[in-house]
């Protein structure tokens, strides 16, 4: 049985100084918590999290990764960058960098790649807009997001984790139902298990306006892993009765 995962993703919000009182007031609601925990953070943070977080329960991880591995891409962190300050985890294919970037399916099937190399968990994002959805396209839409990255990754689809993220629900306030996070979830894990015998490892996280009110009934459904969280990742005591709650 996977044990929940819950991510946060802090996009480019934080400073030395309130990343070091954010941290420590995660770090001392931990006793309870029995949950995988992670938090994404700016690149230019990460070194400051070794510091705070190594050897703790909170691991934590990239929000990008460049597709190159070195040279003239300036502004491009590599996956050996990120292997130099110890990250776990790894976001691709963000809707934001899908969005204001035009990351393209291949791309970020050729990131979680990279990262993969490198020992890094990818945390591949995938989800469909609201125009998407309204023109019934949303199953298509994930399956095609996901399909880039298992061709591109084979047998180590299973070392991924998924964060399914409609693009209308991510910082937006409005949450996919359980019922319509379970069917895709369901979708994505049928998916991955035609295309390794592993795929039962690879949690499916859900992300969208997650928070203390809704995430119980969101993980209660079978095929919901855990979360990719954003807002709420940002207030210690939301994240932590988060935490609690996918604990249980
Ligand atoms: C996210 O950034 O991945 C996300 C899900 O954001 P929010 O929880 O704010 O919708």
């Amino acid at each position: 049985m996977r044990s929940k995962l819950m991510v946060g993703n802090w996009k480019m919000n934080g400073s030395l100084a309130a990343n070091a009182s954010l941290v420590a007031e995660l770090l001392s609601g931990m006793s309870a918590i029995t949950c995988r925990v992670a938090v994404c953070v700016p690149s230019a943070y990460l070194a400051q999290m070794q510091v705070l977080l190594s050897g703790s329960p909170i691991g934590y991880g990239a929000q990008d990764v460049s597709d190159h591995a070195s040279g003239a891409y300036t502004g491009e962190v590599s996956a050996s960058m990120l292997q130099d300050f110890a990250v776990r985890y790894c976001i691709v294919g963000h809707s934001e960098r899908r969005l204001y970037h035009a990351e393209s399916d291949v791309l970020v099937a050729v990131k979680a790649q990279r990262a993969l190399a490198a020992g890094i968990t990818p945390i591949v994002c995938v989800g469909e807009t609201q125009a998407e959805r309204e023109a019934g396209q949303t199953e298509a839409v994930v399956k095609r997001q996901l399909a880039a990255v298992i061709h591109a990754n084979g047998h180590c689809i299973s070392e991924i984790v998924v964060a399914y993220e409609p693009v209308w629900a991510v910082g937006t306030g409005l949450t996919a139902t359980p019922e319509q996070a379970q069917q895709v979830h369901a979708v994505l894990r049928a998916q991955l298990q035609a295309a390794s015998s592993h795929a039962d490892r690879v949690s499916i996280l859900y992300g969208g306006s997650m928070n203390a009110g809704n995430a119980a009934q969101l993980l209660a459904q079978p095929d919901v892993d855990g979360g990719l969280i954003g807002g709420a990742a940002l207030k210690a005591p939301d994240f932590l009765s988060m935490l609690k709650t996918a604990s249980r």
